[in-house]
């Protein structure tokens, strides 16, 4: 189908695009494309003007920051791919995002501010404790993962902020990123995300976080419980995967029942702590 009608504003500064978007309550931020352009062609949304922030290469990097990361917003899933540094686990999860060619343009500012239930950056940055940065016309607000995805395709973001930064505190020196579903690289059933700190052969601190097994990305805080401070061993597996089951309050769709789902949650935390250990 042809998109409705909209203004189109291309942004030469992040000023420049923060004035644009608050002007209008109406106007959206372009920034890959990769989900905004088929929901305009299916008209699901029919937004007054589009900003679009593609060319801001200010906002397209990553970079060590103390122990952690500083990702901006417009740094390509494949740009992420291709990333040799510490938190191994972006590299893991973003092979696993749709096809090349969505890999090299759709951003994971863009994932995060879209909030799919069942993408799979969400729950990355979740297990990774990150703090969503966005620049509004006051500023820049931090906005920890837990509370910037608030339902589906709903976040914290309000009107006129722009994603500019996702910022990692610390990367874990042992994380995986698994993720199930109906073909390689099609949306989760379920995907777990698993950041793991081992001392003395056992589990000192972990964090576990899902996707696609609920109405938004959800940490797995019972999961969590039920592997931190245990030593490492076959039963912690099982655990993790009951616990997991449990705990998630998955939907049926399209793709999978809500019954399927919850089994595979626990498939999925079973797997991504097995692999973050190496076991
Ligand atoms: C066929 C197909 C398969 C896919 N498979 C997967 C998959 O397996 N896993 C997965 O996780 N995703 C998948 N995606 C989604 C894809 O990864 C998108 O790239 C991503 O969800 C959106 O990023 P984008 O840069 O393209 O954002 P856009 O499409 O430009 O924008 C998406 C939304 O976010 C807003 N937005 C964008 N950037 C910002 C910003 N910096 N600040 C504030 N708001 C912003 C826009 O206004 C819009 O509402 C798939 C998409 C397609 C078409």
């Amino acid at each position: 189908m042809i998109p409705p009608p909209f203004d189109y504003v291309r942004a030469s500064s992040i000023d420049e695009a923060v004035k644009a978007l608050s002007e209008d309550p109406n106007a959206k931020v372009l920034a890959g494309g990769q989900s905004l352009i088929p929901l305009l062609k299916l008209r699901a949304v029919a937004p007054s003007k589009l900003v679009d922030i593609g060319r801001l290469k200010e906002l397209r990097y990553v970079r060590q920051a103390g122990d952690g990361l500083a990702i901006g917003a417009l740094a390509t899933h494949a740009e992420l791919e291709r990333w040799s540094g510490p938190c191994g686990v972006l590299p893991e999860a973003a092979r696993q995002i749709g096809d090349p060619q969505i890999r090299s343009v759709g951003t994971i500012g863009g994932s995060l501010a879209h909030a799919d239930p069942a993408a799979d950056w969400p729950a990355v940055v979740l297990a990774l404790d990150a703090v969503v940065k966005a620049r509004g016309p006051s500023g820049v607000r931090e906005i920890p993962a837990e509370e910037f995805f608030q339902g589906p395709y709903s976040t914290a973001l309000q009107q006129g902020e722009i994603v500019v930064e996702i910022s990692i505190p610390r990367c874990p020196p042992k994380a995986s990123y698994v993720k199930i579903a109906r073909a390689y690289n099609d949306f989760a059933i379920a995907g777990v995300a698993a950041a793991v700190w081992v001392k003395d052969g056992a589990v000192e601190d972990v964090r576990l976080a899902a996707t696609g097994v609920g109405l938004k990305p959800v940490r797995l805080k019972k999961a969590e419980e039920a592997v931190r401070g245990r030593k490492i061993s076959g039963d912690l597996l099982t655990e993790v995967a009951e616990a997991a089951s449990k705990e998630v309050e998955p939907v049926s769709d399209v793709r999978a029942s809500a019954e399927y789902r919850r089994a595979m949650a626990g498939v999925a935390a079973r797997r991504a702590v097995r692999r973050a250990l190496g076991l």
